[in-house]
């Protein structure tokens, strides 16, 4: 289901190596190829790709082994805790969705619970629905959102 065979690059890692690149004045590395599914109501892909994003997510400040620990460990359940306040968590759980991501933690979200969340997108439910399902009222508040 993964279009692209690029190595796992979670929301907090490519946060690190954006910060690297930003240091280094080269470009934020790019995900891979979007799934092809209904953007309505979701962050633009390119914002998800190249956005700023990625500077907020609290997961920059963590241990980065804890979004991928097992999750029900007490590492996995506090990294779970710590998405639920990150004010990027939408932006986050779409990309982990539109990139396919198959490891970590993605806006709180783990492997096993994303895959239903995926098979929607691909019977056509928009992104922007699921998001709002999965994280709840109130997490659409992005303006970079596709109409
Ligand atoms: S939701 Fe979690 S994994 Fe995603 S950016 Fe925020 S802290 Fe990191």
């Amino acid at each position: 289901m993964t279009p692209t065979t690029r190595p796992p690059q979670p929301a907090c890692q490519a946060a690190a190596k954006a910060a690297t690149a930003a240091s280094a004045r080269q470009p934020a590395p790019a995900y891979g190829i979007p799934l092809p599914v209904d953007l309505t109501g979701s962050p633009a892909p390119r914002y998800l790709a190249h956005g700023e994003w990625r500077q907020s997510a609290t997961c920059r400040r963590g241990d980065f082994a804890w979004w991928f620990a097992k999750p029900t460990s007490a590492r996995g359940r506090a990294a779970v805790r710590l998405c639920e306040q990150c004010p990027v968590r939408r932006e986050c759980l779409a990309a982990g969705l539109l990139y396919g991501e198959e490891f970590g933690l993605w806006g709180g979200v783990n492997h096993l619970e994303r895959r239903p969340l995926i098979v929607r997108l691909l019977r056509g439910e928009s992104l922007g629905s699921v998001l709002t399902s999965a994280l709840g009222s109130g997490s659409e508040t992005n303006r970079t959102e596709v109409a």
